[in-house]
């Protein structure tokens, strides 16, 4: 890596007066009104506006099933546990991924198998996955990474064949579809994120969809202690009702604060998606006679949801390290993220399991170079202006 880059002088009216938070929620009055709605009908815990939001989920993903939950995180466990994976079986996923991913197989105390990557998408390698495939393996849990789907044919062809589980980490896929079909609506089970700085959000939050009404049962056991009949119908007025614990559950139930805010973000959902578009548009015209690496092309008969527009920096061609020219964006009023470092290169990771970047040659590089811009729905085109402008600059045009 270079070290020794200097940063352009900066001239007038490239430096931003006030710093760009990268990933800032789009919250508006609808949201407000309906958390205070919730505050003052006195029911802030779980009830009928999750009830309401589930459905609403349901319907937009098209799938027979939505479980509410307080994080992806907690979708990811939960999708494990209800798939009685656990000790002594491995699920094979992607190095190039957020750590909850992995951490959610360790938690439910299988082995994640971690494979490299597509070097231009970042996506999980199918034909690694098929390679990885070992008498305990149970499930592949792929990630639509930036919001572009995985190659779902070839991981369901390798699934098929091992007679292996397919649970997805959509945490940045709401409205991402592979040919005609919804994530969602594709694997056994499939994971959302709510998080503050996903496409939408309730501050904390998740999902899982599925198509299969056991497990979704379960799950709704599985996120409230384990108790059987839904435990905010205890106290309503139809009267109290004993509970049995038949499992010993988790704590990952949403609140109708959280739902409050996620029915009016997912009202919007299409609208920002549309907005999102129009944005990595102008970026792809505005970059195009850069030193950059711009996001891979879309693949045919795909939606992709814009999560995230990643630019790759490799030093070589930009004369600096992805981490200056990060530092550069932020001197010039602009937030910016990374998505990410690999799982294989986190200390725990490498510790216990003894992985080595020379194993995962794609996830490494991509991890070095890519650098997320803001593309939240929410920027005005000032600020999208801004971006460009700093990001030309960063490069010395
Ligand atoms: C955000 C994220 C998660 C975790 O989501 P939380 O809702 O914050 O628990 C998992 N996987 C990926 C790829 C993510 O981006």
């Amino acid at each position: 890596m270079t070290g020794r880059a200097i940063a352009p002088r900066v001239p007038a009216g490239v430096k931003r007066e006030r710093f760009l938070v990268f990933g800032a929620p789009n919250i508006g009055e609808a949201e407000i009104h309906e958390v205070i709605d919730s505050l003052r009908s006195g029911w802030i815990g779980t009830g009928p506006k999750v009830a309401r939001f589930e459905e609403q989920f349901r319907c937009y993903v098209g799938a027979r099933h939505a479980v509410a939950v307080n994080s992806c995180t907690a979708a990811l466990h939960l999708a494990l546990v209800v798939s009685g994976i656990g000790p002594g079986d491995e699920v094979i996923t992607t190095s190039l991924t957020f750590a909850a991913t992995a951490n959610a197989i360790i938690h439910s105390g299988a082995t994640p198998v971690l494979v490299d990557c597509d070097v231009a998408t970042g996506l999980i390698d199918p034909e690694r996955v098929a390679a990885a495939v070992t008498p305990r393996t149970r499930a592949i849990m792929p990630v639509h990474l930036h919001g572009r789907p995985c190659d779902m044919d070839a991981l369901l062809a390798v699934a098929g064949r091992h007679g292996l589980l397919v649970i997805e980490d959509a945490a940045h896929a709401v409205e991402t579809a592979y040919h005609g079909r919804k994530v969602g609506t594709i694997g056994h089970l499939t994971c959302f994120s709510f998080y503050v700085t996903k496409n939408i959000t309730t501050g904390e939050g998740g999902m899982v969809t599925t198509e299969d009404p056991a497990l979704a049962r379960q799950l709704k056991t599985y996120a409230l202690h384990g108790m059987t009949s839904d435990a905010w119908k205890r106290f309503s007025a139809s009267g109290y009702r004993h509970y049995d614990v038949a499992y010993p559950g988790f704590k990952y139930n949403m609140t109708d604060v959280q739902a409050a805010i996620g029915q009016h973000q997912l009202a919007k959902v299409d609208g920002w998606l549309a907005r999102r578009e129009a944005i990595w548009r102008r970026y792809g015209e505005a970059f195009g006679d850069l030193p950059l690496g711009l996001p891979a092309p879309d693949e045919p008969d795909i939606v992709h949801a814009r999560h995230l527009y990643a630019i790759r920096v490799d030093a070589a061609r930009v004369g600096c390290a992805r981490d200056e020219f990060m530092q550069r964006l932020h001197d010039l009023g602009i937030g910016t993220g990374v998505h990410y470092r690999p799982v294989h290169g986190h200390s725990y990771y490498r510790e216990r399991f003894g992985y080595r970047d020379e194993d995962f040659p794609a996830a490494t590089r991509f991890g070095d170079e890519t650098l997320s811009l803001p593309l939240s729905s929410g920027l005005a085109d000032a600020d999208v202006a801004d971006v460009i402008r700093a990001v030309r600059h960063a490069c010395g045009v």
